[in-house]
Formats: C-alpha cells, sequence, structure tokens
C-alpha cells in the first residue's frame, strides 16, 4: 500500500472502551473508520470517535514550549531553554522546601508507559511522594470497592462481549448510550435495571428505570439486598463456598425493608421488587456500575454494597454473569495500575508494602530506602498547593484540573498560589491558561504506545503522522527533565517498546501482571488481558473463574450502612444538583470542545431542570440561570426536562469559565478511596441577569 494510503491500526483517543479504529492519511491529518475486526466495538464508533482525527489538525494547537516572562505574558521558548528553565527552578524549589514541595498530577489517558515512567520520574528524578492524577475522581471507588471485595480490581473482569449474552443488567449510575454508545451493542439482549436519578438515553432503554433521590443509591442496594435475601433468591452454595462476610453484610442490610427504603429513596417498593426479581430470575445476569454510585462521600460503601448484592445472588466468577465497573477514561485501567497513584507503585502494589518496595527499587536500580512514602490523594494535594507545607511546584501532565476538580474556583487559587506550575499538554486547556512553563506534547496518532481498557485488554496505539515541529512526547520530556536533575539517562528510556519491557518486569508478580505481555505479542494480534504472568501465557480475559485473588480464594462482602451526603438540601439551597457527562464531549471537554462537530452538538453549559422547578424559580427554556451552592455560583442557560425529578438539577462538567459545573462542587471526600462528592450538592436556581 502507499505510503498515502497506508492505515494503521489504533484505537479511539477517547473513552475506556477505547474503540478500534483503521486511522489512514488524509492531507496533514488523517481519516477514521471503525475497525470491524475488534471485538468491542463491532464496527461502531460513536460522534467523538468519528471526529477524532479533528484533534490533529486544530488551529490552536501547541507547538512550542512558552515560558511566562516577568509581564505575565508567554513567551516562546526552544526546549532547551525551557527544560533548563523548569529542572533550575524545581532544584531551587526543592533545596528551599525539600523534595515534597514539587508535585506531579498526572492522567487517565496517559499512556502506560507515560503513568508508568511518570511515576518513576516523581519517586526518583524529583524524590517526591506527591503524586497523583485524575483517576481518583473517576473510579477511585470502584477500584476500592473491587479491591476489598474480589482481592484485586479491573473494571470489567470479563469482556465486554460476555454481556451480550446477558439476560439481564443492572446499571446502576452510568449511561453508556451517551458515555460509551458502542457498549450499547452487547446490551441490546439483555432487559436492562438502570438506577438513576436522571431519565439518561440508557434510562430510556430499560425495561425498569429505579429513579432514587440523589445520593441515596446506597440505601437502594441495601434494600435489594434485603428483598433478594428474604425473598429467597440467595444463592446459598455460593455464599458459603466461595465468600465471606456475608453475616456482617446482612447485619446492616436486614434492618433496610423495602418501606423503609422507599421512604429514603424514593424508589416504590414494587420497583425494587420488580429488579430483584429480574436480577434473579435470569439465567445470566450482571450488576455493573458507573460514576453516579461512585462519585460521592460514601462511594466506596455505595459500590460495596452492589458487589454485595451481586455476591448474595453468586454472580461474580460465573461464566455468563458478574459484577465490573464501567471505567470512564481511555487508560482509566492501565493509568490506575502503574504507579501514579500516591498509595501505589507499579503492578497495583501498595507503596507502603517493604515487598513492594524492594521489588520496584531493585527493577529500578536503587535501594528501596531510596523510595518516599504515600503521598496526597488528588483534591488533597491540589488543596495543599502553596498553602505553609504544602507543594510549591508543580507538574501537570494529561490534565485539566481547573475544569474537572472539585471546588474549581478554590483549586484555580490554589494553583495561581504555586511558585512553578509546569503544564505538558498539546491544547491550551484553562490549566495550560495558568502554567508559567508550558510544554508541547505529542497526541494519540502521533505516538506508539499501550492502552488497557476496561476489560483489562492491552492495547496498541500506534503511531500514523509524525508530530508538528515543536511538539516532543512526554517520554522525551521527562527523559529531559530527569536528566537535567541529575539522573543517569539510561534510567528513563524515551522509546515506548522499551518502557514497556521495564514496565512487563515492574508488574511482575503484581496484582496487576504484564509480565507475559509484550509489543510482539500485541503485534501478532493476540488479544491479550491482564493478568499474563508469563511469556506463553494466554492472558485472563475472564477472572475469578475459580478463585477470587483474596489469599483464600474468596470473595469479601462488606458489612456497609447508609449515610447522608455532606451537603443537606435545606431553605437556602433546597435543590439537588448533581454533574455527568454528554455525548459530545470527553473529561473537561479540552479536546472535544475543539472539534466543531461536538462544539456544534453541544455548544454551551446548560442546566436540565424539570418544568415546574423551573417555573417555581421564575425561569423558562433557554434564559440564562445562576445555580449555586455553598461553594460557589454556576451561570447555564436553562434547560426544561420534564423527565427530571422536582428535586434535581443536572449540570454537565465539561465547560470552561463561569459555566464549570465544578464551581458548585465540593471537597467532601470519600474516606477510602478519597473520591469527591460530584454527584451531590445542594443548590438554589434562580435568573441569571445574563449576558
Ligand atoms: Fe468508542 Fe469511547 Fe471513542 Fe466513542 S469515545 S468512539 S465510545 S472509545
Amino acid at each position: 500500500m502507499s505510503e498515502a494510503r497506508r492505515e494503521v491500526a489504533t484505537h479511539c483517543p477517547y473513552c475506556a472502551l477505547q474503540c478500534g479504529t483503521l486511522l489512514g492519511r488524509d492531507g496533514a491529518g488523517a481519516a477514521v473508520r471503525p475497525d470491524p475486526g475488534f471485538p468491542v466495538n463491532q464496527g461502531g464508533l460513536c460522534q467523538k470517535g468519528w471526529t477524532a482525527p479533528t484533534l490533529l489538525t486544530v488551529p490552536d494547537r501547541l507547538r512550542t514550549p512558552l515560558v511566562r516572562g516577568a509581564d505575565g505574558a508567554f513567551t516562546p521558548a526552544d526546549w532547551d531553554g525551557a527544560l533548563d528553565t523548569v529542572a533550575e527552578r524545581l532544584r531551587r524549589i526543592r533545596q528551599r522546601y525539600g523534595p515534597d514541595a514539587v508535585a506531579v498530577f498526572g492522567g487517565g489517558g496517559l499512556t502506560n508507559e507515560k503513568a508508568y515512567l511518570l511515576g518513576k520520574f516523581a519517586r526518583l528524578a524529583l524524590g517526591t511522594s506527591q503524586i497523583d492524577y485524575n483517576g481518583r475522581f473517576c473510579m477511585s471507588s470502584a477500584a476500592a470497592a473491587g479491591t476489598a471485595a474480589f482481592g484485586v480490581d479491573r473494571g470489567l473482569p470479563f469482556p465486554v462481549a460476555d454481556l451480550g449474552r446477558a439476560d439481564t443488567v443492572l446499571l446502576a449510575g452510568a449511561n453508556p448510550a451517551e458515555t460509551m454508545p458502542p457498549l450499547m451493542r452487547h446490551l441490546g439482549r439483555a432487559e436492562l435495571v438502570v438506577v438513576d436519578p436522571r431519565r439518561t438515553p440508557t434510562a430510556e432503554r430499560a425495561a425498569l428505570h429505579l429513579q432514587p433521590v440523589p445520593g441515596t443509591d446506597l440505601a437502594l442496594a441495601l434494600g435489594l439486598l434485603h428483598l433478594a435475601v428474604v425473598e429467597g433468591h440467595r444463592d446459598p452454595r455460593y455464599v458459603r463456598d466461595r465468600t465471606t462476610g456475608f453475616e456482617a453484610a446482612w447485619q446492616y442490610a436486614m434492618t433496610w425493608w423495602p418501606e423503609r427504603v422507599e421512604r429514603v429513596t424514593g424508589v416504590p417498593v414494587e420497583a425494587q421488587r420488580t429488579a430483584v426479581r429480574m436480577l434473579a430470575d435470569a439465567a445470566r445476569a450482571y450488576v455493573l456500575t458507573g460514576r453516579g454510585a461512585e462519585q460521592h462521600s460514601k462511594g466506596t460503601d455505595t459500590v460495596a454494597a452492589f458487589i454485595n448484592l451481586a455476591l448474595a445472588l453468586g454472580l461474580p466468577g460465573r461464566e455468563g454473569s458478574g459484577y465490573g465497573c464501567l471505567t470512564g477514561q481511555g487508560n482509566g485501567q492501565g493509568g490506575r495500575e502503574l504507579g501514579q497513584k500516591a498509595d501505589q507503585l507499579p503492578g497495583y502494589r501498595l507503596i507502603a508494602d517493604p515487598a513492594a518496595r524492594r521489588h520496584i527499587a531493585a527493577v529500578w536500580g536503587v535501594d528501596a530506602e531510596c523510595l518516599p512514602g504515600p503521598g496526597r490523594s488528588a483534591y488533597r494535594l491540589l488543596d495543599a498547593l502553596g498553602t505553609p507545607g504544602g507543594p510549591r511546584a508543580l507538574l501537570v501532565f494529561g490534565s485539566n484540573p481547573v475544569v474537572s476538580a472539585p471546588r474549581a474556583a478554590h483549586v484555580a487559587q490554589r494553583l495561581a498560589a504555586l511558585d512553578l506550575l509546569v503544564v505538558a499538554d498539546f491544547v491550551p486547556s484553562e490549566t495550560v491558561a495558568l502554567a508559567d512553563v508550558v510544554l508541547p506534547v505529542t497526541q494519540w496518532a502521533e505516538e506508539d504506545g499501550t492502552m488497557t481498557n476496561l476489560e483489562g485488554r492491552v492495547l496498541r496505539r500506534r503511531r500514523l503522522l509524525d508530530p508538528p515541529e515543536g511538539v516532543r512526547g512526554d517520554l522525551d520530556v521527562l527523559h529531559g527533565l530527569a536528566v537535567r536533575l541529575g539522573e543517569p539517562p539510561e534510567r528513563y528510556p524515551t522509546a515506548p517498546r522499551e518502557v514497556f519491557e521495564e514496565l512487563r518486569r515492574a508488574t511482575r508478580g503484581g496484582r496487576a501482571d504484564y509480565c507475559g505481555i509484550s509489543y510482539e505479542r500485541l503485534d501478532a494480534g493476540e488479544e491479550l488481558h491482564w493478568p499474563c504472568p508469563a511469556p506463553g501465557h494466554p492472558g485472563t480475559p475472564r477472572m475469578f473463574l475459580d478463585r477470587f485473588a483474596h489469599q483464600d480464594g474468596r470473595a469479601r462482602f462488606a458489612a456497609v450502612d447508609h449515610r447522608e451526603s455532606a451537603d443537606a438540601v435545606g431553605d437556602r439551597y433546597p435543590l439537588y444538583g448533581t454533574t455527568g457527562r454528554v455525548l459530545a464531549h470527553y473529561q473537561s471537554g479540552a479536546q472535544t470542545r475543539r472539534v466543531p462537530e461536538l462544539g456544534a452538538a453541544a455548544p454551551q453549559m446548560y442546566v436540565e431542570v424539570h418544568p415546574d422547578t423551573a417555573a417555581r424559580a421564575g425561569l423558562a427554556e433557554g434564559e440564562l440561570a445562576a445555580v449555586s451552592s455553598a461553594r460557589g455560583r454556576t451561570v447555564a442557560r436553562v434547560r426544561l426536562v420534564a423527565t427530571m425529578r422536582t428535586d434535581t438539577v443536572f449540570l454537565p462538567f465539561h465547560y470552561p469559565g463561569t459555566g464549570r459545573a465544578n464551581l458548585i462542587t465540593g471537597d467532601a471526600l470519600d474516606p477510602r478511596s478519597e473520591m469527591p462528592e460530584f454527584k451531590v450538592s445542594a443548590v438554589r436556581i434562580e435568573p441569571h441577569p445574563g449576558p
């Protein structure tokens, strides 16, 4: 095939489904078509995937390093000058305040190689414990609950295609019809039970929609377990042979009789009963959770309660049934396994575990004593920036916390208080706008690497195009900085394949074991899901069929009870404000807002409101509204939605400026996952004078 017509098999740059695509040259850019042979998307793409090539030619692409001068304006710099400046300023900050004065904030969209090298760079080149990433805001509650229940967290411990044989699927707080539409191809046969305060496009397709009061899905899950037990649907042999802890969990669930659940959640008794029967009567059934269940100050317990339900029915670890989490970000799975999290080392190892430290130190060629301990989780890290004892410098790779972090105005203030903010990105995001130094880096079609999708399948991202002149890969940036900070150059390879070879060794024997996976095997077309502990191993598409990953092989019920959300609605803030995603945009929208088709499909911030609620507030369709919480106010166009609960308004979180949904969200964190409470804020809505 001529160079002009060459296509590479790669994957969409956005969500965790990582749809397979064939990408070919088209003038200076690229043209995409779905890869019909990739089993996850089966020839489908959503509008984000179809328009992804536009990202490669956005007019405001960052093409040269920028350094902010004394006058406050950015000045273009050459790479050596920019990296010298960063290294010199980092050195001074470290000398004055110590290594933890420098922090790193990573992203769930970074390739496995970048995520891995970023963690190594932070711990060795910077010597800091202060690293975390935006995946903390995404699926950390499911990760914590899944690890506690099963001994390891892999979003879906089975291939997506298994869902195609399901009779019933319960989706708790997940809206794949909008967030990952090709997944719906696999759900076409199943009867859906959707738990969501909003009547989402997924709920529209459900056989049963349970529409609880925001923040009460934990009570609902406890009630479903209660009904499953008292109506005789528990699988006693499975509970006896494959689990522990049922009795302790039941001590709480037994008090959640259906009428009490209805009082708290608003979900009618009969609907609860129908949901349980649909799951229990199905020959093949799944329970899946998404951000709606997870992004709460009780998110871990909420997910655990849904896992309890699945365990009582005997679903996890049974072929054709199970529990899974629908991970959101493109490499949300790999990103959380390879050392970007404050408390973890590669391979899902705990950084506080002496054996884990020894193993990783040996791979890195250092003494285990050199490795720092656990750092602050994402929000705590952002909250500490520029405070006494907190980090004075921050390096951001692949994230836009000015839009995506909770309590966004406060976070922007903290970023502005830093002595040094360095941002590596390929578009001028809202966080880039605050930076002292901007490093322009490659994007998906310009780089090689691997990603791990929501089913633990390791995938090759393949390069089609050369990056624009002036743009460098993130691995090159880390290498350049590390060397300037005195590290041996060979410790930071710049070739993705070389980084992956090291990553394999680092994950060997860990909970997420990539040891048997190689570029050669992936390029030969092998489908490989971790754990894959040896070169000849076929990978593990279905986990837990014989045993769970705890030492005794058993899954754990969790003893959890319902509790209120941090914000209480009342006279001043009488409504529940909840945030989420829309079809056209991804994450903070920094990429998708630059794609004209996507921008046109969802051009501006809006708030979904029930017509009665809007009328009481004196608002009509299309008018500007101010939505306020105790933290702040966001401005949005009113969209009247008759299916909204009258006590709830919905805000998409993809928009910048005064329309940031996260201007109203707060800093309540889940005590185990440290997930912020994005899904429940007490708010009021009123007319905004505009414009
Ligand atoms: Fe597939 Fe997600 Fe990309 Fe859409 S955004 S094409 S669902 S990977």
